[in-house]
């Protein structure tokens, strides 16, 4: 589906697999270091290099988002997003609102064209996935509209049950443009 000239859209898999993606986000901690999860995949894939390159830029804060090269990834770049922790970082909605929105103002501000995202602070962070995806296509909504280079925005889930959440909210997000 489009938002304004954006394509969204939703797939099963692995955020380090992403290979015809400019940008991936990792879903990072405050130190931006390997840990579970996301961020334990991508630095895996990316390789120690990455991790010379985030460290001086730690620590961030919650919503933040910070760009770096992707190394042995099939990417160009990897912005680092820090989600907030459900219940303890607030307000929440705020907080992983700012994540989606300042990794795509990013992404446009480096004329990058497609993006993708995996469902942040739904992991560890223990966002429940969907108070998080009203938050995160709530979010898509108001920005894609104003963007002018990035054209793909990509949700990438880890199940079959995740996607097919996100599949039924893009749907419903249709009928409220
Ligand atoms: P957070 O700490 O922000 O909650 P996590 O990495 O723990 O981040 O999890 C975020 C979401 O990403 C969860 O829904 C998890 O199932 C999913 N996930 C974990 N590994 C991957 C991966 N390699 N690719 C895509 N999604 C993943």
């Amino acid at each position: 589906m489009k938002i304004g000239d954006t394509q969204i859209e939703a797939i099963k898999g692995d955020i380090v697999t992403q290979s015809d993606i400019e940008a991936i986000v990792n879903a990072a901690n405050a130190q931006l270091q390997t840990g579970s999860g996301v961020a334990g995949a991508i630095h895996k894939a990316a390789g120690p290099d990455l991790d010379k390159e985030t460290s001086p830029l730690a620590p961030i804060k919650p919503g933040d988002a910070v760009i770096t090269r992707a190394y042995n990834l099939p990417n160009d770049f990897v912005i680092h997003v820090l989600g907030p922790i459900y219940g303890a970082d607030k307000p929440e909605e705020d907080l992983l609102s700012n994540c989606y929105k300042n990794a795509i103002q990013l992404a446009e501000e480096r004329k990058i064209k497609s993006i993708a995202f995996p469902a942040i602070s739904t992991g560890a962070f223990g966002y429940p996935l969907e108070e998080a995806t009203n938050v995160t296509l709530s979010t898509v909504k108001v920005i894609l509209p104003t963007l002018k280079h990035v054209k793909l925005v990509r949700f990438v889930l880890f199940s079959e049950k995740d996607l097919a959440l996100y599949q039924q909210k893009i749907e419903a997000l249709k009928d409220t443009l």
